[in-house]
């Protein structure tokens, strides 16, 4: 019997409407003899709203609540999920992560997992039953709850998909799959059949949004194959896997990113002001593409637009 890990995200599981078209993609591959493990993001913009309303009560929210808040959305999926596929006469549980045995270290909001204990998981999947596993979360040390940062529960089915050995990791989304270019920009994009690991870690770091950077990592390191899909249709998706051996172009993309450049004479031997900038990059969670350093001159590269609040920071410590 094969093990077929499915990921459901935010738009897919949004509305009740949405949830029976995913329990029917389910019941499908489970009528199919295979077992099947669901991971659930939470449902639309909740992730967004939860983190807006803590702000409401407080500017800086302590960590570990923020985690306890945010994990809450994909728990409120994975009940509704199960409610639904149990109603329809099939046999489903949702585990959380720290039943599902998601190990994590000790970042919250951005947790790295550690390691993956499967035994509940595939005691449920004995027992016949449909695993429903809430994406984004896991547990540390301390039996705390945390996060993976935002985009996570890809990351969490791929992990998942790793520990189990599945046959393949569906993801499935409000996009089919990965394009030659952004198709909302480019009318004559067209989607991309097979991919390796290697071309779609090249495609989201430069900012394309399919799949969370560290899924593909692991996708990557235990050889699963990805497949995104569509949850709204039945077209074939994309394929992430080995690919061995090609000399194809495959995809366009255009990233606005931030340069931030200090510049003083021997800047690289001011370890003070090095170590105020890595705090900095670490306090504030920014995610660095490139770093240049010369004599009088540290440039670094971001991945996304950094504020000017944050600007303002770098400018204050350093001067
Ligand atoms: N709900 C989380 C987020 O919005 C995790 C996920 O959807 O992958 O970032
Ligand atoms: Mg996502």
């Amino acid at each position: 019997m094969d093990t077929i890990v499915l990921k459901f995200g935010g738009s897919s599981v949004a509305s009740n409407e949405r949830l029976e078209m995913v329990a029917q993609k389910i019941i499908d591959l489970y009528d199919q003899n295979n077992n099947i493990v669901v991971i659930v993001s939470a449902q639309g913009k909740t992730t967004d709203k939860l983190i807006s309303e803590s702000q409401e009560l407080s500017k800086d929210p302590s960590d570990r609540e923020l985690d306890v808040l945010l994990s809450a959305g994909e728990q409120i999926s994975m009940a509704k999920l199960s409610i639904l596929l149990n109603e329809q006469g099939y046999p489903a549980v949702s585990l959380t992560g720290w039943q599902s045995g998601i190990f994590t270290n000790n970042t919250n909001q951005n947790a790295i997992i550690e390691n993956i204990d499967t035994t509940r998981i595939e005691n449920e999947l004995k027992d016949k039953k449909i695993v429903v596993i809430a994406g984004f979360q896991g547990f540390n040390e301390n039996l705390d709850i945390t996060t993976l940062g935002r985009g996570g529960s890809d990351t969490t089915a791929i992990a998942v998909a790793a520990a189990l050995k599945a046959k393949n990791c569906y993801i499935f989304s409000d996009v089919e799959g990965v394009y030659s270019a952004d198709p909302n920009v480019i009318k004559s994009a067209k989607k991309i059949p097979a991919l390796s690991y290697d071309e779609m870690l090249a495609l989201s770091s430069e900012g394309a949004s399919v799949l969370h950077n560290r899924s593909i990592e692991i996708g990557e390191k235990f050889n699963i194959p990805i497949i995104t899909k569509s949850s709204f249709n039945k077209e074939a998706g994309s394929v992430i896997s080995d690919i061995i051996e090609e000399n194809t172009i495959k995809s366009i993309i255009k990233k606005d990113i931030s340069r931030i450049s200090i510049v003083g004479n021997g800047i690289i031997r001011n370890t003070n002001a090095l170590k105020r900038i890595i705090e900095l990059i670490e306090e504030n969670k920014l995610q660095m593409l490139n770093l240049e350093v010369s004599e009088t001159k540290i440039s670094i590269d971001f991945k996304n637009t950094v504020t000017d609040e944050i600007l303002e920071k770098f400018h204050s410590i350093l001067l």
